[in-house]
């Protein structure tokens, strides 16, 4: 069997063989982008390099770049311990170029390396390209000899890429595995595409237009390639597994928690022990990357992150805070890759052990109110956005975890309601700040917290700082 470790070593020597400068990762917090939460692809660290803005001694690069989609406009968060490839942190394997070769060369080495190198068999591939882009249909036809029906045009946004309303633009294709027909979904471009059967290992970007106020004005001078491909996703089919939580660096992390926890890892506990070993490697990633826990902007998602596993490791009936203990076997698997968890291994273990600590003081109560207030619901029914609002207020449940929690009996959570309390409770709040007397300045912070907090679900720390006001 073929490691994650060694797959990820030998994509990077493939490009770097072919004359790809191998580029390690970034940090997960951009360093270029104030307007993005998270890294959430492995092109974010270029995409100075792309837009001419920045020059770099080299025009074609390579890299697994860690990324993290948990918020913002890509959030995974709630596929994560349902579906087979969605996970909150993972790593993003990449070629690029900065107007060094384009479309034929990146589909070329594309196939050569799955089907060469990899060694995955030509038939369980197929590929979809944007409807309008006839040279990749050729390119695929040509180079890979797929037959037409193997090579989906599709019309979709899903196959055209673009950097906002100005900037480069361009189409798309994407290269999905198909894991066999025991497995339920359909082919990209069917009403059942959203299934596992089907799954998208690869994307090729082609950046092949300028744009200005979302029309395309012309060819980029400088047409470029940016692919991206998930590490989780082809080590399964390398695995020959079809689940990404089924690869050898999840069995560990899972097994470390059924270990832990004395608990089977299949069956009724299955999804809580998948939350926990993603949430488990995204949390660690934060904080070595210097994220910590707060009630605001990337700390709250991170906070989200970790509560919702906590939840998690309270159903395997753990009655001591668990995630701290698991973080060695994350360093075990993943810390030669990646030396800033080793490093980071105290930071780690004791940011979980605090917060998880802290949280267990009113998870059990949260948890108890909410049992009560789902007597007698049945699947299909609705929690009131006021109830979720007192959990999150009074518990420190952040939404999503209520309706994590509530997911398994089938019941939803009135979202525009909980807004609504949440609307109310700042109102609240801002009048008595004004009926103390306070000084303008602090008006402006209420009014710019309002304004970031529409994007990200954010909140006011109390005196405790540990529910929000
Ligand atoms: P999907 O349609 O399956 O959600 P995507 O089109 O959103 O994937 P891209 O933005 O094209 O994904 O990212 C490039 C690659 O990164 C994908 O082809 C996939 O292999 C991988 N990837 C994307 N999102 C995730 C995730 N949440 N977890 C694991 N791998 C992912
Ligand atoms: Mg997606
Ligand atoms: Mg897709
Ligand atoms: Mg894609």
């Amino acid at each position: 069997m073929t490691s994650t470790n060694d797959i990820r070593r030998g994509f990077l020597d493939y490009f770097g063989s072919n004359g790809h400068q191998i580029v390690p990762s970034a940090p997960l917090v951009p360093q270029n982008d104030p307007t993005l939460m998270f890294v959430n692809a492995g092109m974010v660290p270029f995409k100075n390099v792309f837009t001419g803005l920045e020059t770099r001694p080299y025009s074609t690069a390579t890299s697994s770049q860690k990324c993290v989609r948990a918020g913002g406009k890509h959030n995974d968060l709630d596929n994560v311990g349902y579906t087979a490839r969605h996970h909150t942190f993972f790593e993003m394997l990449g070629n690029f170029s900065f107007g060094d070769y384009f479309k034929e060369q990146a589909i070329t080495h594309a196939w050569t390396l799955l089907t060469r190198d990899f060694g995955l068999p030509a038939d369980r591939l197929m590929v979809t390209v944007y409807h309008t882009d006839d040279q990749a249909f050729d390119l695929w036809k040509k180079i890979a000899g797929l037959p037409d029906d193997r090579i989906v045009r599709i019309a979709t946004k899903d196959n055209f890429w673009s950097m906002g309303s100005d900037g480069p633009c361009g189409p798309c294709s994407e290269i999905f595995y198909d894991h066999g027909d025991h497995i339920p979904g359909g082919p990209p471009g069917s009403p059942d595409e959203d299934g596992d059967r089907f799954v998208e290992i690869w994307n090729l970007v082609f950046m092949q237009y300028m744009q200005e106020a979302d029309q395309i004005v012309g060819d980029l001078p400088r047409q470029s390639i940016d692919t991206g491909m998930g590490l989780e996703r082809i080590a399964a089919v390398m695995q020959g597994v079809h689940d990404n939580y089924d690869t050898d660096t999840f069995k560990a992390l899972i097994a470390a928690s059924g270990a832990l926890t004395h608990t089977a890892t299949d069956g009724e506990m299955k999804a809580s022990h998948r939350v926990i070993a993603d949430h488990l490697r995204c949390s660690g990633f934060l904080v070595a990357d210097g994220v910590l826990p707060a009630n605001e902007g990337r700390g709250y998602v991170l906070r989200r992150i970790m509560r919702r596993a906590m939840r998690h490791a309270h159903l395997l009936g753990a009655k001591e805070p668990l995630m701290h203990r698991l973080v060695p076997a994350l360093v075990a698997e993943m810390g030669a890759a990646y030396p800033e968890l080793v490093r980071a291994q105290p930071l780690i273990e004791a940011t979980l052990a605090q917060e998880e600590t802290r949280f267990r003081q009113t998870l059990d109560k949260g948890l108890k109110l909410l049992d009560e207030a789902t007597v007698g619901m049945k699947a299909g029914d609705v929690l009131p956005g006021e109830t979720a609002f007192r959990l999150y207020d009074t518990y420190g449940f952040p939404y999503d975890l209520t309706e994590d929690a509530l997911r398994a009996q089938d019941l939803a959570v009135d979202r525009a309601g909980f807004d609504a309390a949440m609307a109310e409770q700042k109102r609240a709040a801002r009048a008595a700040w004004k009926g103390s007397g306070a000084k303008a300045s602090d008006e402006l912070w209420f009014d710019l917290a309002e304004e970031l907090g529409a994007t990200e679900f954010t909140g006011y720390a109390n005196e405790t700082g540990e529910g929000v006001v």
